[in-house]
């Protein structure tokens, strides 16, 4: 971090420890402060400063990019402006120049939540101001910069953007959009969760069939199905992407987009062509790493510190499709792959609603994958499931996460290492040696290199145990070896 850098990062930190302001909203009780120009500042002494503080604070809290005083209920000429490369405090400011013109992005603002504007801005201004301190500085800003300062400027003079847009849209142009939603796994439930919760209802949502499952068998809906039906979607369960069936309906409804998450089947070239705006899909790790079917296990299987979400536009190639979005997540030392799993669905919700407002409202910017880089995230195959302890400790912990909560990794007798952990000591005894049980702690055993604590395990035909009880009952003793 450069100095510059360093410098906006402590006082960005400063202003959020500030205690934010409620924002006066058109149509609010207050709004009439925003109608009326703002009063010059005399002095600029600590209660100004304080507002200032409060004012960056409130921008901060509310995601905003700039905030003028009369948003906070403050009748005075003070703006602040955090538009990511550049950032400032002015008070009193006056335009003293501005050239060029610019008419995007869409502008949107902190009072006036619900509404994005076509405006017409100057490229280049010159803004003459006071700081926080009440020294005369002079602000050269140009594009977005300049657009914001002059958005904020407008707010001094009692002028807000819906008074200069040659176009209003909704702020939230994603709900607009008539979705088709393929998903099948609990992964894909979470997704289809949050859009709904988000007000994108999906117009149609495609999962696979119910199936057979439990011990009598009985037919049981996939996740996906589960949530479509508490959200009151309409759902088809075609046999498979393919369906001459769904092709139909598929044509019939012309959604814009579609999206798919965790729905398990390749999608014809057709249907990936057949949106306005392309089809999509939620990956649970950073793309070009681990494209295919069990990414998040396989990261936790090979022990990456971290993993993350991309949104992709699909290509006829799977998971080689252009980046949308991509977040990264750290990968916690106790996660297994059911939890890293919920955690990167919710992100991947989050994401994808970003992706569809970007597709919205064309101003998604796709980034190709450097296929170079790219691995593979194969299955997990019935022989990786099993191990004895001759691995190191390390290798069979990040194992016996990567298959927990199922279908766990087994020992060659059968016994589930639902949860362990890998101790930073070395054992001379042989892998699979108990070399210790440890109170409130588990069965520490003798692995290929270090030793692994088993904190809870299941013994075939058993339940889930706490390690130490499970061993208690086998009579286990320090020297005795594991199967
Ligand atoms: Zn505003």
């Amino acid at each position: 971090m450069d100095k510059e850098a360093l410098a906006a990062w402590r006082a960005r930190s400063d202003a959020e420890r500030a205690e934010p302001l409620a924002v006066v909203r058109v149509g609010g009780p207050d709004e009439e402060i925003l109608r009326r120009p703002a009063r010059p500042v005399r002095h600029v002494n600590r209660s100004v400063r304080t507002l200032i503080e409060r004012m960056r604070a409130t921008m901060y809290h509310e995601n905003g990019v700039g905030l003028a005083a009369p948003q906070v209920g403050v009748d005075q000429r003070v703006l602040v402006a955090d538009a990511g490369d550049h950032h400032c405090v002015l008070v009193n400011p006056e335009v003293v120049l501005a050239t060029g013109t610019q008419t995007e992005p869409l502008e949107g603002c902190l009072s006036i939540p619900d509404l994005l504007g076509e405006v017409e801005r100057s490229e280049t201004i010159r803004v003459r101001g006071l700081d926080a301190n009440g020294r005369e500085v002079w602000v050269d800003a140009s594009g977005y910069f300049a657009r914001v300062l002059q958005h904020e400027v407008d707010h001094l003079d009692g002028i807000l953007f819906t008074d200069r847009a040659s176009r209003i849209v909704p702020v939230r142009p994603e709900t607009k959009l008539d979705v088709v939603f393929m998903g099948t796994a609990d992964f894909g439930a979470r997704v289809l969760r949050q859009l709904v919760a988000a007000d994108v209802i999906p117009v149609l949502v495609v999962t696979q069939p119910d199936r057979p499952a439990g011990r009598g068998l009985h037919l049981q809906s996939t996740p996906v199905r589960v949530a479509a039906d508490e959200a009151g979607l309409e759902v088809v369960t075609p046999p498979g992407p393919r369906d001459a069936d769904l092709w139909q309906r598929l044509r019939d409804l012309e959604p814009d987009v579609v999206v798919s998450a965790a729905y398990g089947g390749i999608l014809p070239g057709r249907v990936l062509d057949l949106p306005r705006l392309g089809a999509v899909n939620v990956h649970p790790s950073l793309l070009p790493r681990y494209r295919g079917p069990d990414p998040v296990r396989r990261a936790l299987w090979n022990g990456d510190a971290e993993t993350g979400v991309t949104i992709q536009r699909m290509a006829r190639q799977v998971d080689a499709g252009d980046i949308l979005r991509q977040e990264v997540v750290p990968v916690d030392p106790d996660d297994n792959a059911g939890a890293l799993t919920e955690r990167l669905a919710e992100i991947g919700g989050r994401l994808l609603l970003r992706a569809l407002r970007d597709l919205a409202t064309e101003r998604a910017a796709p980034q190709s994958q450097d296929a170079a880089s790219a691995t593979q995230a194969p299955k997990i195959r019935p022989e990786e499931e099993v191990s004895d302890f001759e691995p190191p400790a390390a290798v069979l912990a990040a194992r016996a996460r990567a298959l927990a909560p199922r279908p766990s990794l087994r020992t060659p007798g059968g016994l589930k290492l639902l949860e362990v952990r890998a101790l930073a000591e070395s054992s001379s005894e042989a892998p699979g040696t108990v070399v210790g049980l440890r109170k409130d702690q588990g069965l520490a055993v003798a692995t290929g290199q270090g030793v692994l604590l088993l904190r809870r395990v299941q013994a075939p035909g058993g339940r889930p145990l706490d390690a130490l009880e499970w061993a208690r009952g086998r009579r286990l003793t320090v020297g005795q070896r594991l199967e």
